[in-house]
């Protein structure tokens, strides 16, 4: 989608530290790390928000789930624990309009969230 941050970062048009990529999602590091491991993870397809998601969307969530376990134990956060964080809407702090996923690892996050 035009003028959205992280299309273009999916797109190659803003660059990005990868952490991972595959046909459906694309992983990279949070250029604002709140945590020693902060990376976001995105579907390909723009979708705006948690508000947007459609039945259709089930397998992709899925997958995104997938991944994130996945990239966790890969970058070493798995056995401490991690936090995964959608943020959606004002209230919720979503300052990008297409659905991502926060994952924080490395160290002792608290709760709850501000
Ligand atoms: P939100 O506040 O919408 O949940 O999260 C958006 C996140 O995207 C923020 O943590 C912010 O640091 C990150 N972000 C915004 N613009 C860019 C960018 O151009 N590159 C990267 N790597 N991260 C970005
Ligand atoms: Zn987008």
């Amino acid at each position: 989608m035009e003028d959205c941050i992280f299309c273009k970062i999916i797109n190659q048009e803003i660059p990005s530290t990868k952490v991972y990529e595959d046909d459906l999602v694309y992983a990279f590091k949070d250029a604002d790390p709140q945590a020693p491991v902060h990376f976001l993870v995105v579907p390909k397809v723009h979708i705006p928000s948690a508000n947007d998601l459609k039945e259709e969307d089930q397998a992709l969530l899925g997958h995104i789930l997938l991944v994130i376990s996945r990239l966790a134990k890969d970058l070493g956060i798995a056995e401490a624990g991690y936090r995964i964080v959608n943020n959606c809407g004002e209230d919720g702090g979503q300052t990008v309009g297409h659905l991502h996923y926060h994952i924080l690892g490395g160290r002792s996050l608290q709760w709850p969230p501000g």
